[in-house]
């Protein structure tokens, strides 16, 4: 075990946190989209610490954050035009664009692909702690593998304690979903790989075409390959059963009432009506708070004991596709629709 630092934003302390990355270390920083486990992502021994502290399958690779998009020719062999239009509106935010690495990305970085993904962060304190590191960040949602992804530092310190140098305490994530995974099909077409907070309406402004992979909403074939390795991954899931239930208030309550006794959680919209006899939590009343809230709240399910949880069906509609995907995979596509 060692001690995790808690470190806050002030500049000696994101200065302390450059320092320990820079050196090899494995520190637990704020981002706009979710809290990340950061390494220099060219250190084989940094990389390997984060992937042993997550528990990460060795075949799940690693996005490299860096400072300004201009440096992603640094790290990769060919960046399309169509990537510096989309940079251009895009970077810094929660955009992750999958290009073909160089060598001066280690395997191990890209889970063994030859492709790596690349994302220039909006948060301050990322951005400042790239800048003084001088090194691209390699940083993956700073949760257990398969665990809830953190949206604050007090989740990053239950998940890490003991096994990284430090954490940034850098507030609460501002979007509370992952990025926007995208990969590049042709020279005006794109494919979502992971939905996150640049939506697919947002992407249609600049791409002519944008594909949103099957896979984000559907279970993979036990013998498909995955055109991203996250999908193959059990993902976001609590300790809880979760079951997704799919239709309109009325009838997400009365399915409940005919199947369950009163031990079952619900985790339903803000605007629900509050009288019915089941423990419950709130997520959110229009899908950017829904993804602000959802891996707050499954993780308090989890503390407060929930066994099995009804979650309403977000909408999947802007933002709402991310909010949905996750659902999905934390409920082990089990969907029932009303
Ligand atoms: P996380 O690090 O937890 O945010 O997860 C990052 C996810 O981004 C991975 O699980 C992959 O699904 C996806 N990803 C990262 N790099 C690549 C890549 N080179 N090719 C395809 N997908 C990628
Ligand atoms: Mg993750």
């Amino acid at each position: 075990m060692m001690k995790t630092l808690l470190l806050t934003e002030n500049a000696e302390d994101i200065a302390s946190a450059a320092e320990l990355i820079k050196n090899g270390n494995v520190v637990g920083i704020p981002t706009e989209t979710v809290y990340g486990l950061g390494a220099d992502a060219c250190n084989e021994n940094a990389v390997k610490a984060v992937f042993a502290a997550k528990g990460r399958p060795a075949d799940n690779p690693l996005i490299v954050h860096i400072a300004d998009f201009s440096q992603a020719e640094k790290y990769t062999s060919y960046v399309p035009a169509l990537a510096y239009r989309l940079a251009e509106r895009f970077c810094p935010g929660a955009l992750t664009m999958v290009l073909p690495k160089n060598e001066s990305i280690p395997l191990i970085t890209s889970g063994g692909l030859d492709t790596v993904g690349i994302r220039v962060p909006s948060h301050r304190a990322m951005h400042r702690i790239i800048e003084l590191s001088g090194c691209p960040i390699a940083a993956p949602s700073a949760n257990i593998s398969g665990l809830p992804s953190p949206t604050c530092a007090g989740h990053v310190m239950r998940d890490m304690n003991g096994k990284i140098s430090a954490v940034v305490d850098g507030g609460v994530s501002e979007y509370g979903v992952e990025s926007t995974v995208i990969s590049f099909d042709s020279e005006n077409s794109v494919r979502i790989l992971r939905p996150g907070a640049v939506t697919p309406e947002m992407l249609s402004e600049i791409c002519r075409d944008v594909i949103i992979d099957p896979a984000i909403l559907n279970e993979l074939a036990e013998d498909a390959s995955a055109p991203s390795p996250g999908m193959k991954y059990k993902h976001y899931s609590p300790k809880a059963n979760i079951i997704m239930v799919e239709g309109n208030y009325n009838n997400f309550i009365k399915y409940i009432r005919e199947n369950e006794k009163d031990n079952v959680w619900l985790l339903v919209f803000d605007n629900d009506s509050t009288e019915f006899p089941y423990r419950y939590m709130t997520y959110g009343a229009d899908s950017s708070q829904q993804a602000h809230l959802l891996f707050h709240r499954l993780r308090e399910l989890d503390e407060a004991g929930a066994e099995k949880v009804y979650v309403r069906a977000p909408s999947k509609d802007g933002v709402g596709l991310a909010v949905y995907n996750r659902l999905i995979r934390a409920a082990g596509f089990e969907v029932i629709k009303v």
